[in-house]
């Protein structure tokens, strides 16, 4: 597996290019935005939001442009805003820093298996009024536009676009749309829905239910 390690930090940087080549990854290091744009297609993209010549943020949203890899952002501790905003513009995960190793092999892991997952997966399209979803092509339209949904953006619409009106539980989305083992924070999750709710221009579509989780309400 390929990964593109965009950090400038020389010493965190030499120590997870040396974690993941011992982890049988295949790691192309650069420390510029730059360099990120110009790095050969890679399986997934492991992307400092601090680098010297351009924000992380623009690095994440030129990538998203032509490409759907799978984006894990590299955080500091304080930037909860920033988290938001990277998920938002088509980031699937970020890590906090510090952050412990073997976490980050698993989010690798997670966010690449979802993404491989999304070929073998096959069932017919959704039709919910305005919009229709179809996993086998993994497009999803509103008003036969097409949303420009990340990877888990658009995992958590079909988890929830699959029982329109019923009520689905934060644990149960995280299971079923993050991973069997995620007990990341839940904040995530309300990012994803704030994002999801914003590509779908009516937050009508995705109502909370407070102290249960959230559901699809069909809107005309
Ligand atoms: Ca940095």
């Amino acid at each position: 597996m390929k990964v593109l390690l965009v950090e400038d930090d020389p010493s965190i940087a030499a120590s997870l290019v040396e974690g993941l080549q011992a982890n049988g990854f295949t790691v192309t290091h650069v420390s510029t935005g730059a360099g990120a744009l110009s790095a050969p297609a890679v399986d997934v993209v492991l992307l400092d939001i601090g680098l010297p010549d351009m924000d992380g943020f623009d690095v994440c949203r030129q990538i998203r442009k032509s490409s759907m890899v799978p984006i894990i952002l590299l955080t500091a501790r304080s930037e909860e805003l920033d988290r938001v905003v990277g998920l938002e513009l088509g980031a699937d995960d970020y890590v906090t820093k510090p952050f412990g190793f073997r976490e980050l092999v698993a989010r690798i892991r997670a966010v690449t298996r979802r993404a491989g997952m999304a070929d073998s997966v096959v069932s017919g399209p959704i039709d919910l009024g305005s919009l229709s979803i179809d996993e086998r092509t993994r497009r999803a339209l509103l008003d036969g536009e097409e949303l420009q949904l990340t990877t888990k953006e658009f995992d958590l619409l079909v988890y929830l676009a699959a029982e329109p009106g019923v009520v689905h539980r934060r644990t149960d989305i995280l299971e079923h749309v993050w991973d069997v083992n995620w007990y990341g924070p839940t904040k995530t999750l309300d990012a994803h829905i704030a994002a999801l709710r914003k590509k779908l221009g009516n937050p009508e579509w995705i109502q909370a239910v407070r102290g249960v989780g959230f559901r699809l309400e069909v809107q005309s």
